[in-house]
């Protein structure tokens, strides 16, 4: 495996490799603290491409609050360790000033509209529009065939969509299935910030999700969602800062589970101090 920490360098090894028509690249953007999550979108591009860059840079125009910026877990020596276990061909591992270089384009370049004003958006101002600068970035240096984004971050994942749909044509934007720990929590670089108690508890969002999922049939969304509001209150180190059910396609909140034909139910909640998100299909 291959690492490089500059631009113009990874441009040169890309003149290499994207000189012959054959060998498809497939791109990866992670904010390192890599686990299994990461490695299974890896294990993804692999089966897709030739070669596989997997870049890793916490990117500090997508923090909202410098707080969670500085604590934000940073591991390097063990993702470089996992990523070459894993058969990774790349690993990209910039700096900011050498990311946003001078004429990199501003937050207000772009706009999203719905997709980015709920949830995670409303919660986050201007959390998306820093990772559309990023990747917007990564995207024009690296021009790959496929790129690879979880489900976890599934607003995430329509931003890239529309992103890509306007900006970069050419680059298939593919979703990879939201991987878990054997108790159900989503993978997370945030769970290794966790206190043992809060990661025992930590399970209970997945489980309130699934439980919510099977209620969904026999009850309306109003009444849901006041039920979620109440489990989460029985532990008071929840704090639950949205709980909604979506439009898979645009995100539109759903009053009536009767008029959207695929909706996913999200949820953010903080537990103690770290701020954690989940989805699951929910009709
Ligand atoms: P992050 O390093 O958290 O920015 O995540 C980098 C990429 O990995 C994003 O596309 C995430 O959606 C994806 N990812 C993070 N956690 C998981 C998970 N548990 N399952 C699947 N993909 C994930």
């Amino acid at each position: 495996m291959k690492i490089i920490k500059e631009r113009k360098i990874l441009q040169l090894e890309l003149n290499n490799i994207q000189k012959d028509d054959s060998n498809s690249v497939g791109f990866i953007p992670t904010m390192g603290a890599l686990h299994k999550g990461h490695i299974s979108l890896l294990e993804k591009a692999k089966t897709q491409n030739k070669i596989n860059i997997v870049s890793i840079f916490v990117n500090p125009t997508q923090f909202n609050n410098s707080n969670d910026l500085v604590n934000y877990p940073r591991t390097i020596e063990e993702d470089i360790d996992k990523l070459e276990k894993a058969g990774c061909d790349i690993a990209f591992i910039p700096e900011a000033k050498d990311v946003y270089q001078e004429n990199t384009i501003i937050k207000d370049d772009f706009n999203f509209g719905h997709i980015e004003n709920v949830m995670e958006g409303k919660y986050r101002k201007g959390h998306f529009r820093g990772v559309a600068m990023v990747v917007n970035i990564f995207f024009e240096l690296i021009k790959p065939n496929r790129a690879y984004f979880g489900m976890k971050d599934y607003q995430q994942l329509l931003i890239i969509k529309s992103l890509a749909h306007e900006f970069h044509p050419n680059i298939e934007i593919i979703p990879c299935n939201i991987f878990r720990e054997n108790d159900g929590l989503a993978m997370s670089s945030r769970n290794t910030l966790l206190t043992n108690v809060q990661r025992e508890k930590a399970p209970l969002i997945y489980e309130i999700l699934k439980k919510a999922k099977n209620k969904f049939k026999g009850i309306e969304i109003d009444e849901l969602k006041e039920w979620v509001n109440k489990e989460f209150k029985k532990d008071a180190d929840f704090n639950l800062e949205y709980f909604e059910i979506a439009d898979s396609d645009n995100l539109i909140l759903a009053e009536n589970k009767h008029t959207h034909k695929s909706l996913i139910a999200f949820v953010a909640v903080n537990l103690g101090k770290i701020r954690l998100i989940d989805n699951i299909p929910i009709n």
